[in-house]
């Protein structure tokens, strides 16, 4: 079974197969042959050209929709991590002792609150004089810094 596509292709053959004509009638049948072809090659372009469009804007749609689901499960994880949370003494802490995946803290109040983060700070040395060191808890991302002891 000949496709829709190549069915005037396989009549314009069987036509010239069939007939018995002179050299100028198979000479006209092939010229019509080949103009089918033409035919049917520019509708076979058409077609892949309206699929190559079909598959961008699937493309694009999914991976709208992927954005919009990444973006409503992140909303979720943040709003889920910020009920976890606590500030204690200017930094966050776990509510229950340790997150999964975020362990213990603390962490920075400057990169939760600005861009929902969980930065873990450090006590580091601040400055010396002489004997006398002081420290503060650092992010290591921003500038946070918060004295300690
Ligand atoms: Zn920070």
């Amino acid at each position: 079974m000949a496709l829709p596509l190549l069915k005037p292709l396989f009549e314009a053959i069987d036509k010239a197969i069939n007939e018995h004509g002179s050299a100028a009638i198979m000479k006209e049948r092939l010229e019509l042959f080949r103009e089918r072809m033409q035919n049917v090659e520019i509708q076979i372009q058409e077609m892949l050209d309206r699929h190559a469009k079909e598959i961008r804007d699937l493309k694009e749609s999914h991976a709208k929709e992927i954005a919009t689901v990444k973006e409503k499960y992140e909303a979720a994880a943040r709003k889920d991590l910020r009920s976890q949370i606590v500030l204690a003494d200017g930094v966050y802490v776990p509510i229950q002792g340790v997150i999964d995946g975020y362990g213990k803290g603390p962490w920075c109040p400057k990169c939760f609150d600005e861009k929902e983060k969980l930065i873990n700070i450090h006590r580091k040395q601040a400055g010396f004089v002489n004997d006398y060191t002081w420290y503060a808890m650092m992010c290591p991302v921003c500038n946070f810094s918060k004295p300690c002891q």
